[in-house]
């Protein structure tokens, strides 16, 4: 416990007198903490706390790389600033030496705040200091780490900017027909081949592949141990999830995913439903918040890596062979893999995928949406998100629905969200009938079902979200599927066993997640009769795990001849 002469050992306590020390330590929390210990992390519930002994250092994400900002010392307080702003805390403490802190719960602190004049003034000095240090953080210039010159309208292009942006690596894009990338880069040649990514070092890469790039940019592209007790594939929410809550429980758990994390949820620019968020969260944040989750625990996150076979045998080791035939083994495996965006079947739209047509929220693709008109083809959540996100870039944002009306497709908030949006028109029973443009979208011809009238409209930019599907055809026969990919799991698989249109090989029934091959387990948007949504995801991620250590406490390895 800390004492009354301890507590005075702080200088803003050191006159304190000793009714009121005494008050004060009843409140109080004793930490010890060894060197290299978190105190607290970015983004957790704040406390105040005074440092007793040793020396605390303060970490804090600026511009995407985690650095010290600041070190205490005995005697220092810390803390107030979250707590006063009622935000969560702003940066991590962890000790750099064996520390002792006294910390004070947020209920405590606003009643020592509101009853001490001469603390609160010392307070609310501190905290001014500490908010212009945050605020000289924030607005030194983000170092771009990596440079890529590429042309607006190119496909490979836009997927290196995606990749970059939803792995949280600062970048400056340069368009090489523009005189400003001359300076650096110097007017296009014959024969150059773009994208062009240029590396902090001066390495130069000519159209990289993801996986070149992310080993360039040191992301782990390779499984680092030879054998798991989980692997899992996709790193959406689900997959998230699964990772947090098996490397938490001890497993050695890797996490692969072919683009970056984030799934489709990471292309969601406000997610307002889920649970723990009033104010909404975009899916960006989940995502980097869910995978450093996951990263503290030990989980490992393989990037840019497509899997593309599994193979599994009675008894062994499941193989999960990657693009260029790595093969990651694991004892048990969740196929959180998600669903692909259904594509438009239009004549012309495929030549200009990238060039102006774009499945999905593509939302690097915001800035040259500045003043344009860009139309969205759907009727659903994520086209309504989509909608209000693009109003706060785009001139005018035109929704095309088929259906009569948004009511049975989207939410009431949504809709509600839409009206309060000038520049959002909404056309229903309508289509796009067909796309025009060489190099890039140049215009739709946009087919009103009721009248059968077609309207020509120049266009920009069309982002296409009318459903999507489960690309699962890379799974062995065995695996049971519905007639649209997604897999069957659990009581599904015994409905269809029982109708002897299937085979499970065990005297066991499959546990509720588990596929028609033991030890494989479906979770999220991929699984047959799961509800589409971020929360149901991670809750089927997270109880996936459970299965996996009952499915591990059944099933030994068997013992090596
Ligand atoms: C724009 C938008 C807005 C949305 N808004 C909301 C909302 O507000 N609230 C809500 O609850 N839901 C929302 N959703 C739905 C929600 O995002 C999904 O239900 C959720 O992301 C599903 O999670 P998942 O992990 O199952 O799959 P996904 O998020 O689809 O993730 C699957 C991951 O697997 C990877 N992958 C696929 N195949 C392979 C392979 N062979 N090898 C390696 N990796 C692979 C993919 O690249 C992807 O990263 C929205 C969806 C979109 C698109």
């Amino acid at each position: 416990m800390i004492t009354a002469g301890e507590l005075r050992s702080i200088p803003l306590f050191a006159t304190l007198p000793d009714d009121e020390a005494e008050t004060l330590t009843a409140r109080l929390a004793d930490i010890h903490l060894r060197a290299g210990d978190w105190l607290l992390h970015e983004g957790e519930q704040p406390s105040f706390f005074m440092l007793i002994d040793g020396s605390i250092e303060v970490r804090k994400v600026v511009h995407g790389a985690e650095r010290r900002i600041n070190v205490y010392h005995a005697g220092e307080y810390f803390g107030e600033l979250p707590l006063l702003l009622g935000s969560p805390a702003i940066a991590s403490l962890r000790a750099l030496v064996p520390a002792r802190v006294a910390q004070l719960d947020h209920g405590d602190f606003a009643q020592l705040f509101a009853a001490c004049d001469t603390f609160a003034a010392e307070l609310t000095g501190t905290m001014t200091r500490r908010f212009q240090r945050l605020r000289d953080l924030a607005t030194e210039p983000a170092p771009a780490r990596v440079t890529i010159v590429g042309h607006p309208y190119d496909v490979a292009c836009h997927q290196l900017r995606d990749f970059l942006a939803r792995s949280r690596i600062t970048f400056r894009w340069l368009d090489p027909t523009k005189p400003e990338a001359h300076g650096e880069y110097g007017p296009p040649q014959p024969g150059d081949r773009f994208p062009i990514v240029i590396l902090p070092n001066g390495e130069r890469l000519a159209t990289p592949t993801l996986q070149v790039l992310a080993d360039k940019l040191g992301l782990q592209t390779r499984p680092g141990r030879g054998v798991y007790d989980v692997a899992i594939v996709g790193a959406g929410p689900a997959g998230l999830a699964a990772a947090v809550y098996g490397a938490s429980e001890g497993l050695r758990t890797v996490l692969i995913e072919r683009e970056a994390p984030g799934g489709q949820a990471g292309t969601s620019s406000r997610i307002e439903n889920y649970l723990g968020f009033p104010t909404g969260v975009s899916g960006d944040e989940l995502g980097t918040r869910a995978l450093q989750q996951a990263r503290r625990f030990g989980a490992e996150l393989v990037v840019a890596r497509h899997v593309q076979q599994l193979e599994s045998a009675p008894g062994a080791d499941h193989c999960v062979v990657l693009d260029g035939g790595d093969v990651v083994r694991a004892r048990t495996v969740v196929l959180a893999t998600g669903v692909s965006w259904r594509e438009l079947e239009v004549p012309g739209a495929d030549a200009l995928i990238g060039r102006g047509i774009y499945y999905g929220a593509a939302r690097t693709e915001a800035l040259n949406c500045q003043g344009q008109h860009v139309h969205l083809v759907g009727g659903g959540n994520s086209a309504g998100q989509a909608a209000m996100f693009f109003a706060n870039y785009a001139r005018k944002v035109s929704l095309l629905v088929r259906g009569p009306s948004l009511a049975a497709t989207m939410s009431h908030y949504l809709i509600e969200q839409l009206a309060t949006k000038d520049n959002i028109e909404i056309c229903c029973r309508c289509r796009i009938a067909r796309v025009e443009g060489e190099q890039r979208l140049e215009a739709i011809v946009i087919e009103h079902r009721d009248s059968g009238e077609q309207e020509y409209v120049p266009a920009s930019a069309v982002f296409v979200f009318i459903g999507a599907d489960a690309e699962t055809d890379w799974l062995p026969g065995e695996m049971i599927r519905d007639r649209n990919g997604y897999v069957c799991t659990g009581r599904d698989v015994m409905d269809l066993v029982a109708q002897r249109s299937a085979k499970w090989p065990l005297d066991r029934d499959p546990f509720l997640l588990e596929s028609s091959i033991p030890g494989v387990f479906a979770v999220g948007d991929v699984r047959h009769g799961s509800i589409k949504r971020v929360a149901s995801g991670v809750g089927e991620g997270s109880m996936a795990i459970a299965f996996v250590h009952q499915y591990l406490a059944l099933h030994r390895p068997l013992p090596l001849a």
